[in-house]
C-alpha cells in the first residue's frame, strides 16, 4: 500500500492566498465519482488534514449536461447517492447541488482554503479547468485519477494507433498499477454554508430519481434502463465477476451471445464509479493471457481514447478522421448505395436487416450492447447512409443519445473507428473504399447470432 499519490498525477492550475475566514478544503468531485481508489479525494483528504480544516466534497448534477437524458444522469445521481453515503461513512461531509459546475464551485470556494478537482478530458471539461483558476483566486490542484498512466507522460501528440501508443503506456504499467491508501479525515465538523440543494435519500418527495430529473429539466427520453445498476459497489461486483473467468476473457471476448464474455465495466468506468487503476491491478495480479488481453482493451485501447479527445482538438468532427481514409471515401462519394436510411429510420431500426434492427432495438431499450455488434451496427451504417458526413453525424448522435457509456472518450474513438481511425486500409470496396469491411459473414464467424437473437 503506498499513501503518495505520483506526482505526474498532480497539476497546479491555479495559485492564490485564502480570505483569512476561509473554513474548509474544498474537492469538486466530477470525473471520479467514488469514495474509493480515487487519488483526487486522498489528497483532498490529505490537505485538509495538513492545514487543520474539514474537507467538503461537492457533486453538482448538471440538468444540461451535454447530450445527457435520464437514462445517463439517473445512473450517475444513482451512484452519486451510493458515494454520499461512502463519504459520509469515512467522515466527510458532501455536497450536492443542482446546476452549472463552474458557479456553482466558485461560489463555494469562496469560502475555502483551496479547491481540488480531478480531471476529465472532453471539451466541456477543459473548459471548466480553464475557466476555474479565472473565477477561484486560490490555489487549485487537479489530480488525474481515471487513467492508469497520465496522459501528459504518456504523449502530447495525436497517436496513430494502438500499436504506437502501446509501447509509451506499458513502460509505465509498473510505476502507475500501484494501491491506494485510504487516509483518515482528522477534522469530522460540518462547515456552515454548504449544505446540498437535495437530500438523495428522499429526492424531493420524487418518487424516483428519474422523475426528480425530469422535473429538473433533464430530457426524460431516452429513459433510464435495467441492466445495470449503478455505484461502486455494484461495479466491485461486476469486477469480480470477471475475475472469476479472467482466464478465458482471451478466447471468449468476442463472443456476443453469451452476455458474460467481457466485463461489463464501461458504465462503470465512464461515470468514474470505479478506478481503472484498481481494475487493472486487480485484474494483473490474476496474471495469464486472460488478464494481457484485458488489459490491453482497459488500458491501451481506453487510454488511446483519452488521447485522441484531449489532443485532437476536433475529435468529434468528421475532419478528424484519417486524411486516407477521407480521400477514400471522398472517392467513393458517389457510388450507387444499395440502401439508404434517414437517421430516423435507422433510430427506429427500421431497415432491411433484421440482426442490425435487433442490435438497434437493444441500444434503444437496453443502452449497452458487445463490442462485436457495436462494430457491426456502427460500420453499416457507413454504407446505409447518403454522405459519409452525414454517417459520422448520424451514428456519433445515436451511440451518444443511447448507450450509457455513451458521451465517453470512448465513443468519439470508436466512432471514429467506425471510419478508419486508429486502423488501417483494406482492400478497395463500394461506398466504404479503404474501410475495414465489417459483413454479417464476419459477424457470424465470431459467435452464433441465433442464440443471441434468442437470448
Ligand atoms: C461503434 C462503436 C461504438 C462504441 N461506443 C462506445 C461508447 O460510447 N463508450 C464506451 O465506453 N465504449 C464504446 N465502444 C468500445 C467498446 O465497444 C466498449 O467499451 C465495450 O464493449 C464495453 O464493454 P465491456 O466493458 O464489457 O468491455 P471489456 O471487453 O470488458 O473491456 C474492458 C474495458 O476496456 C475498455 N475497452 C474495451 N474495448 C474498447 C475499445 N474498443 N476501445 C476503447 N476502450 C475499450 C472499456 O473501458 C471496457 O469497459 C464502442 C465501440 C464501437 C465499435
Amino acid at each position: 500500500m503506498t499513501s503518495t499519490i505520483d506526482p505526474e498525477r498532480i497539476r497546479t492550475l491555479g495559485n492564490g492566498e485564502p480570505d483569512p475566514g476561509a473554513r474548509f478544503v474544498l474537492y469538486w468531485m466530477q470525473a471520479s465519482q467514488r469514495a474509493e481508489h480515487n487519488p483526487a479525494l486522498e489528497f483532498a483528504v490529505q490537505r485538509a488534514n495538513e492545514t487543520g480544516c474539514p474537507l467538503v466534497v461537492v457533486m453538482v448534477v448538471m440538468p444540461d449536461d451535454p447530450d445527457a437524458s435520464v437514462r445517463h444522469l439517473a445512473f450517475a445521481v444513482g451512484g452519486m447517492q451510493r458515494t454520499v453515503r461512502a463519504l459520509s461513512r469515512r467522515g466527510i461531509r458532501s455536497c450536492v447541488r443542482v446546476g452549472a459546475p463552474a458557479d456553482i464551485v466558485a461560489e463555494l470556494a469562496a469560502d475555502a482554503v483551496e479547491l481540488v478537482v480531478d480531471r476529465g478530458y472532453l471539451r466541456h471539461q477543459r473548459a471548466w479547468y480553464r475557466e476555474l483558476p479565472r473565477r477561484v483566486p486560490l490555489r487549485i490542484t487537479q489530480v488525474e485519477g481515471d487513467v492508469v498512466v497520465p496522459i501528459d507522460l504518456v504523449s502530447d501528440e495525436v497517436e496513430y494507433a494502438a500499436r504506437t501508443i502501446r509501447p509509451k503506456i506499458e513502460r509505465h504499467l509498473d510505476r502507475f498499477l500501484v494501491d491506494l491508501h485510504t487516509t483518515a479525515i482528522e477534522d469530522r465538523t460540518t462547515p456552515e454554508g454548504t449544505t446540498s440543494d437535495v437530500d438523495l435519500d428522499t429526492m424531493d418527495g420524487a418518487s424516483s430519481i428519474a422523475e426528480w430529473l425530469v422535473d429538473l429539466g433533464v430530457p426524460s427520453d431516452p429513459g433510464p434502463v435495467d441492466g445495470f445498476t449503478p455505484g461502486t459497489s455494484a461495479a466491485r461486483s461486476t469486477l469480480r465477476r470477471l475475475l472469476e473467468r479472467l482466464d478465458t476473457y482471451h478466447e471468449d471476448r468476442n463472443r456476443f451471445a453469451d452476455p458474460d464474455s467481457t466485463s461489463s465495466l464501461s458504465p462503470y468506468l465512464h461515470f468514474g464509479q470505479i478506478s481503472p487503476v484498481a481494475v487493472a491491478t486487480a485484474v494483473r495480479r490474476r496474471g495469464g493471457e486472460g488478464a494481457d488481453a484485458f488489459i490491453d482493451e482497459l488500458v491501451v485501447r481506453r487510454e488511446l481514447a483519452m488521447n485522441f479527445v484531449a489532443r485532437h482538438p476536433e475529435y468529434d468532427s468528421y475532419s478528424a478522421l484519417p486524411a486516407w481514409a477521407r480521400e477514400s471515401l471522398d472517392e467513393h462519394r458517389d457510388d450507387e448505395r444499395e440502401h439508404v436510411y434517414t437517421a430516423a429510420e435507422l433510430e427506429a431500426g427500421r431497415t432491411h436487416d433484421e440482426i442490425w434492427n435487433e442490435a438497434m432495438r437493444r441500444v434503444r431499450e437496453e443502452g449497452w450492447i458487445h463490442n462485436q455488434l457495436r462494430m457491426y451496427w456502427g460500420k453499416q451504417i457507413v454504407r446505409w447512409t447518403n454522405t459519409p458526413e452525414h454517417a459520422h453525424r448520424t451514428l456519433l448522435r445515436l451511440n451518444n443519445r443511447h448507450f450509457l457509456d455513451g458521451r465517453d472518450p470512448n465513443s468519439y474513438a470508436n466512432v471514429g473507428w467506425c471510419f478508419g481511425l486508429h486502423d488501417q486500409g483494406f482492400a478497395e470496396r463500394d461506398v466504404i473504399g479503404k474501410l475495414r469491411p465489417f459483413t454479417t459473414a464476419a459477424l457470424d464467424r465470431k459467435d452464433d447470432i441465433d442464440e443471441w437473437r434468442e437470448r
